[in-house]
């Protein structure tokens, strides 16, 4: 018998459109398939243990944190989300290298991943000049200002982080690539992922 596999990890720097991305997704199941998706934000599971802690206001506080304490509101949120995406299709809305004041912090640790087993990891990409764009004009979040080298470089360690997930658990690894103005296009291709 096959194994039962319904999460999928969805990753990429900030402002490439994962949540955007992922929410055009989930209606087009719903509209396709008349199946419903959870989505689980890990930033949303670790905001909610900081604020508790009242270690932070903001979730773009979190990233600035001492790094420790940054693991370890990760550890509880990834449990959490581990438990909560027991049921049947989840995707979990996150990142794999997160930039703190001291290097990047691994967002999916072999703890974290080999309690959630996805079935696939997408890294949702772009071309870094959007990306760019997309933080200036997104008033909603406050994101940090790096250079269009430092997110090209970022996206490409992105990759290797996404291909360290796929080696310890076994899952497949999807590249998206979320162009200007394609957001269903995107959309489209996770929701194949989705449905596989
Ligand atoms: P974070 O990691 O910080 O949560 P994110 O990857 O989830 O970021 P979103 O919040 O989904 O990114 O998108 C960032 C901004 O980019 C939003 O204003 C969104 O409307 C816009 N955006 C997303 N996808 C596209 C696209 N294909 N073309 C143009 N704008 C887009
Ligand atoms: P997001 O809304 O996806 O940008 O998440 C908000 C914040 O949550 C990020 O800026 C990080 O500080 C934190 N975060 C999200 N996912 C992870 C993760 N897997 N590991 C550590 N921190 C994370
Ligand atoms: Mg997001």
């Amino acid at each position: 018998m096959s194994e039962s596999r319904y999460v999928v990890i969805v990753t990429g720097i900030p402002g490439v459109g994962k949540t955007t991305v992922i929410n055009t997704a989930v209606d087009l199941v719903k509209e396709q398939h008349g199946e419903d998706v959870i989505v689980l934000n890990f930033g949303t599971e670790m905001f909610e243990v900081a604020v508790k802690a009242g270690q932070v206001k903001d979730r773009d506080e979190m990233r600035k944190m001492p790094t420790a304490q940054q693991r370890a509101n990760q550890k509880l949120a990834g449990e959490a989300i581990a438990e909560k995406a027991k049921s049947a299709r989840v995707i979990v809305d996150t990142h794999t290298l997160i930039q703190t004041n001291n290097g990047y912090l691994i967002g999916l640790p072999e703890w974290v991943v080999r309690a959630i087993q996805p079935k696939t990891v997408v890294l949702v990409e772009a071309e870094s000049e959007k990306i760019a764009g997309r933080r200036t004009s997104d008033e909603t979040r406050t994101r940090d200002a790096q250079a269009i080298t430092d997110i090209q470089i970022h996206q490409e360690m992105c990759r290797g982080a996404a291909v360290s997930v796929g080696t310890i658990t076994g899952s497949t690894v999807r590249i998206i690539k979320n162009r200007e103005g394609k957001v269903e296009e995107a959309a489209k291709e996770l929701a194949e992922t989705i449905m596989e």
